[in-house]
């Protein structure tokens, strides 16, 4: 099904589905009063650099506090230094002597209790005197002030004809403004905007509003803009969640509905005796974890089932994905089909050929490798291998989608470490499947927390290593500054003279190879003064083979140390490295620090991992840092980054068109976000067209939130 996007938006309108807010869609220009300089500003404050704001954005804009305008019985009740609402009568107008034209035009006022005075600086005169004619009662609103033995108000923020009381807000919303722009039009603009509120068929669950106590939303958004009494102000915060429980609601519900299309779309049932698993099984010199059994029996359930597989499969660096997705592809090869592998970078791709080779080998599987580097013949020859079916396993990396690559019939994709890959490109794949159609399995090694699965993909399903293999030691991990290199340096003679391998790290410079490598160099050189040629060095601007042939002479123990760039952040596997130097780790992230580590560690000897610091380090770097001494679980790792980073610039998730959220605030929005995911499935089940009234009214929020939006940019990528 597809929800309204954009360019369908008014078809959407005429069936009737937007009808009841169709005036809250309309550009902020139809308001009464706003001018083309008035929208400007406006525009400005609201921020939205991809679509016109329209009236119901204006909206969206909430109060920081308030001011309370209830009217006082007299002038003498009035406290200097706050706002005063008072019904004065003006008794005499005092006018500056010409000659001293910049003194305040004085309108000296009273009440039964006392005499104030209200103060214009640079006023026009008549206008004044229009406004607060002599011997008639007026009412006043302002900031009063003690000025010598009277109370004065200078400008006040509004003056009123007895009459007219009922304009005058008794509580006043204060909003945040951008330059140029007055509370008092921005009051004028919203009061016009809620204007064109009308109530809503609900679309949140009865009984979980009444748990919360939250209001319905347009009175949420009443309350917000318009309250009335003090107590209206006390129920700002279920207001305010209320609303961002809504904007998670409709993003989350935009993600469902991609992901119910995509299961949807029939796919077929892939299913063998388990043959190849079984050779390749008795070709491993180990025995399967606990939560590796798992993992594939979760996922030969899905490749049998007929629905599409979306799978993540998470588990920490070192826990054994490689396997996993070998006896898979092996059943669906078995299953007829064939599969491809993608890594991020060559280096990984080749290491998983090197892997996966083997495995192949040993159940009669051929397997086939395509990255960039191939051209020529041997290109031509491999893609002809793949379109007719020779090749049953692929491993290779972004090649793979090239326009050329044709499979004879692709079954099943399994992507490595997802976060490189975009939505884009995990579509791309999908077009390169027959029918469009082929189970997806996604592996990261950096465990992504739940409420960010949840954001970015809504309900995938997912699989956990939640144990290492057995044997494996800890890494121990130490923190040292910069200037102490040299006992590091000691330390490492140490460990290599007693056999180890070493990996030094230096620090990826954004979209700055040439720096990386330069740095890379020139510690390699420092290293080698000390350690002879045992150094070998990788960092991103050598060529695939150059990368190869360094990294191929580590493992076959040529050199005892690599010193690389963050090209060694995934995947690479040397069981024989035992310590992990990582300089300058106060500029790398924690999730990535963590991958780094995970390099080490994957043999049966003890390890260590020294993060090398320049002084002094700031709050977030130490906490970094900290953490990653404290802990080697992966998902406290990842909750703490998520924690370190803010929810804003993860969640923002700019890659996959995402806007991200405009009310909702991390970190209420991630314990909000598995709430709505799941009251989403839910309801979802129950009306998956949304044509029900549930669905209906939903729709109404998906426009408002502009989900409808992100369905269309979620389903291109
Ligand atoms: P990652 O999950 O980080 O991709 P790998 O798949 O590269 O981990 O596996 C790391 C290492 O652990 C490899 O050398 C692999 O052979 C080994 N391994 C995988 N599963 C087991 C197991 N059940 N028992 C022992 N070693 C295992
Ligand atoms: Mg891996």
């Amino acid at each position: 099904m597809s929800i309204d996007a954009p360019s369908s938006r008014p078809a959407a309108v005429k069936d009737g589905c937007a009808r009841g807010i169709e005036p809250l869609l309309k550009p902020l220009r139809s308001l009464r009063g706003i001018g083309p300089k008035g929208e400007e500003l406006l525009n400005r404050l609201l921020a939205k650099p991809l679509t016109e704001p329209r009236i119901v954005d204006l909206l969206w804009h909430l109060p920081v506090g308030y001011l309370d305008r209830s009217p006082l019985a007299s002038i003498e009740a009035a406290t200097p230094g706050s706002i005063a609402t008072l019904t004065v009568t003006p008794v005499k107008h005092s006018m500056p002597p010409k000659s001293a034209s910049r003194a305040p035009f004085k309108v000296l006022c009273e009440d039964e209790s006392g005499r104030m005075d209200i103060v214009f600086f640079h006023g026009d005169r008549n206008l004044i005197r229009r406004l607060l004619p002599l011997h008639e009662r007026r009412i006043v609103s302002g900031r009063v002030e003690r000025h010598g033995a009277r109370l004065q108000m200078t400008h006040p923020d509004h003056i009123l004809e007895v009459e007219a009381r009922s304009q005058l807000p008794l509580i006043e919303p204060i909003y945040p403004l951008t330059l140029g722009l007055t509370q008092k039009f921005l009051l004028r603009s919203i009061a016009d905007a809620l204007g064109s509120l009308t109530p809503q068929a609900e679309w949140l669950d009865g009984n979980y509003l009444a748990a919360r106590e939250w209001p319905s939303f347009e009175e949420a958004l009443r309350l917000l803009h318009r309250p009335r009494t003090i107590a209206d102000i006390a129920l700002w915060p279920k207001a305010r969640e209320r609303l961002s429980f809504d904007e998670v609601f409709a993003s989350q519900l935009a993600i469902a509905l991609v992901r119910q299309d995509y299961r949807a779309a029939s796919g077929r049932s892939l299913a063998g005796a388990g043959q190849l698993a079984q050779a390749m099984r008795s070709s491993l010199p180990y025995m399967l974890t606990r939560s590796q059994e798992q993992a594939l029996a979760e996922i030969k359930s899905d490749m049998m089932s007929p629905c599409r597989m979306l799978r993540l499969l998470q588990g920490d660096v070192g826990s054994g994905k490689t396997v996993v997705a070998a006896l898979s592809m092996a059943n669906a090869v078995e299953a007829g089909v064939q599969t491809a592998l993608m890594a991020p970078t060559d280096v990984l791709a080749r290491q998983h050929l090197e892997t996966l080779q083997p495995l192949c080998d040993a159940a009669g599987i051929t397997a086939g490798y395509l990255s960039g580097r191939e051209q020529g013949r041997a290109r031509a020859a491999a893609l002809a291998k793949l379109e007719s079916g020779e090749t049953q396993v692929l491993i290779g990396t972004h090649a793979l989608f090239q326009s050329q690559v044709t499979f004879k019939d692709l079954g099943l994709a399994v992507i490595d470490e997802q976060h490189r890959f975009g939505v884009a490109q995990r579509l791309a794949l999908q077009e390169k499947a027959r029918n469009g159609y082929a189970d997806i399995l996604v592996m990261t090694a950096t465990p992504i927390p739940r409420t960010l699965v949840l954001s970015l993909h809504g309900d995938l399903d997912v699989s956990q290593l939640t144990e290492k293999p057995a044997g494996r030691k800890p890494v121990t991990t130490r923190t040292v500054p910069l200037d102490r290199a040299d006992d590091v340096i000691e330390g490492l003679q140490r460990a290599l003279g007693q056999g180890a391998q070493a990996y030094w790290v230096c620090p990826a410079v954004e979209s700055d190879t040439i720096r990386e490598m330069a740095a890379a160099e020139a510690r390699a050189a420092h290293l080698r003064q000390i350690f002879g040629e045992k150094v070998g060095v990788v960092h991103g601007k050598m060529s695939g083979a150059e990368k190869d042939a360094a990294i191929a002479s580590f493992v076959a123990r040529e050199t005892s140390i690599l010193v690389a760039t963050t090209v060694i952040e995934v995947g690479v596997n040397v069981p024989n490295a035992t310590v992990m130097i990582i300089e300058n780790a106060e500029m790398f992230g924690l999730a990535q620090l963590h991958q780094l580590r995970g390099r080490v560690g994957r043999g049966s000897a003890a390890s260590s991992c020294v993060l090398l610091y320049k002084s002094p380090l700031s709050e977030t770097a130490k906490s970094r840092l900290d953490t990653l001494r404290q802990t080697d679980d992966g998902f406290i790792i990842a909750e703490e980054d998520l924690r370190l980073r803010g929810g804003g610039e993860v969640l923002g998730a700019r890659q996959s068109g995402d806007p991200g959220f405009r009310i909702a605030k991390w970190p209420e929005a991630a314990s909000m976000i598995e709430v709505a995911a799941d009251q989403v499935k839910y309801r979802l089940a129950n009306d998956p067209a949304l044509k029900g009234a549930w669905g209906l009214a939903s729709r109404i929020c998906l426009i408002l939130f502009e989900r409808d939006d992100a369905v269309r940019l979620l389903h291109a990528g």
